[in-house]
């Protein structure tokens, strides 16, 4: 009799929870054939994973390393058959060999169901959906995402310490530095940054249930360096997201600016230079970026690796040739991570910083040669790639005149 109960219970629920999946009400005829009191229809049910919230008992926990579906089924009463059943049925929906570490789940039965063992097993893979499991039955699975919320934000100040730091002070998440150093990486140097720059950023998040799961992307943003107001603009031409300023021009230049992220220059191309470790003056034909020990060195455009070795001066190094103009060498790496003919993609991680050869402290030295001389890469001026194509040109002057408008509100 109690098991009768139990199932006729569990039915009621997953009729409950597949109305509410959908997103409908039930019809006001349905209502009047329950004949529930008037003030429990007013009050708003509570629909957690797709299922009345209120009418269930949960447990829940947290995934521990190297605990498997059986660890977390089994202790609670369902039988290793009905587990290892379960797995096969449902590999398709979910694969559990994925379950892992630091993730939710939860363990469900209706109030008063006294069967063994719960009724679902919820699992949330990430911020974005979960997997519930029926147990009991017909045994099932299915995925369902959360609905996400895009929310817009904008931020705007001034450079006191680093932008990252800034950025933190007034709340906006850390990862805002890196996304806006993405969106500059071939126009502004953010190892240059100073004191007295200025941004005005619009951004975009992802949040389900408050919580940020997406983002946050930069929507437009206006950068003051050095005085001189650096506009980025989001458009998608049709193959992804790119920036532009007012005029359609590409922020993305033939080279990023740097070979390390958040480095501090510390010694720039100078013909005069007195070497700190040869006490002597030598040209220094290239330019430091210190950075902590183990920060990745990145190609700054495509190319071919044409040396990876080891030399006393120049300790690991790698030197990349882009094209038939320009080369780019990156010395006293810690660890080279290409092998000479090697073919990189701007940004790939090609080495760690490091101090080996003729150096004091751990820093990339960047060299870069433009038709077989070294130049100052500082003072190269490279031309934009890629503006927007003429039948874009209305559409993408409208989308800007929008975010100019969202920019200077003050
Ligand atoms: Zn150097």
């Amino acid at each position: 009799m109690g098991k009768r109960l139990g199932q006729t219970r569990s039915l009621w629920i997953g009729l409950i929870a597949s109305v509410w999946w959908l997103g409908c009400a039930p019809e006001p005829t349905e209502r009047a054939a329950v004949s529930v009191p008037a003030e429990v229809l007013e009050k708003e049910p509570v629909i957690r994973f797709g299922l009345n919230w209120d009418e269930v008992v949960a447990d829940s926990g947290v995934v521990t390393s190297g605990q498997s579906l059986s660890h977390l089924l089994n202790p609670a009463g369902v039988s290793f058959t009905t587990i290892a059943e379960l797995v096969d049925a449902t590999q398709a929906v979910y694969d559990v060999r994925k379950i892992r570490p630091e993730r939710p789940y939860w363990l469900l039965r209706a109030q008063g169901d006294t069967l063994p063992g719960p009724e679902w097993f919820v699992y949330q893979p990430d911020g974005r959906r979960y997997v519930r499991y029926h147990l009991r039955d017909s045994l099932f699975a299915e995925e369902a995402r959360f609905p996400v919320d895009t929310v817009v934000r904008r931020i705007s100040g001034t450079i006191e310490s680093s932008l990252s730091a800034d950025l933190e002070k007034m709340g906006a998440p850390f990862t805002l530095a890196l996304a806006m150093a993405n969106v500059y990486a071939w126009t502004v140097d953010f190892s240059r940054l100073q004191e007295g720059d200025t941004f005005d950023v619009l951004y975009e998040e992802e949040h389900v249930g408050g919580q940020r799961v997406g983002g946050p992307r930069v929507i437009a943003c206006h950068f003051s360096h050095y005085g001189r107001v650096i506009p980025a603009y989001r458009y998608d031409q049709g193959n992804g997201d790119d920036y532009f300023d007012d005029s359609g021009a590409s922020l993305r230049k033939a080279f990023l600016k740097a070979p390390v992220e958040f480095s501090r220059i510390s010694s720039r191309y100078n013909l005069k230079r007195f070497h700190p470790v040869l006490n002597r003056v030598k040209a220094h034909l290239g330019t430091d970026y210190a950075a902590p020990h183990g920060t990745p060195i990145v190609a700054v455009g495509d190319g071919t690796v044409i040396k990876s070795g080891y030399t006393s001066g120049n300790g690991n190094y790698v030197k990349i040739r882009h094209n038939g103009t320009y080369e780019t060498q990156y010395l006293h790496m810690s660890k080279r991570a290409v092998r000479v003919g090697e073919s990189v993609r701007q940004g790939q991680v090609i080495g760690y910083v490091g101090s080996t050869g003729l150096a004091t402290g751990p820093h990339v030295c960047f060299r870069f040669w433009k038709n077989g001389k070294q130049v100052d890469h500082l003072r190269e001026e490279f031309p934009p790639s890629e503006p927007i194509e003429d039948d874009h040109l209305a559409v993408f002057q409208t989308k800007v005149a929008e975010m100019k408008a969202e920019l200077e509100v003050r």
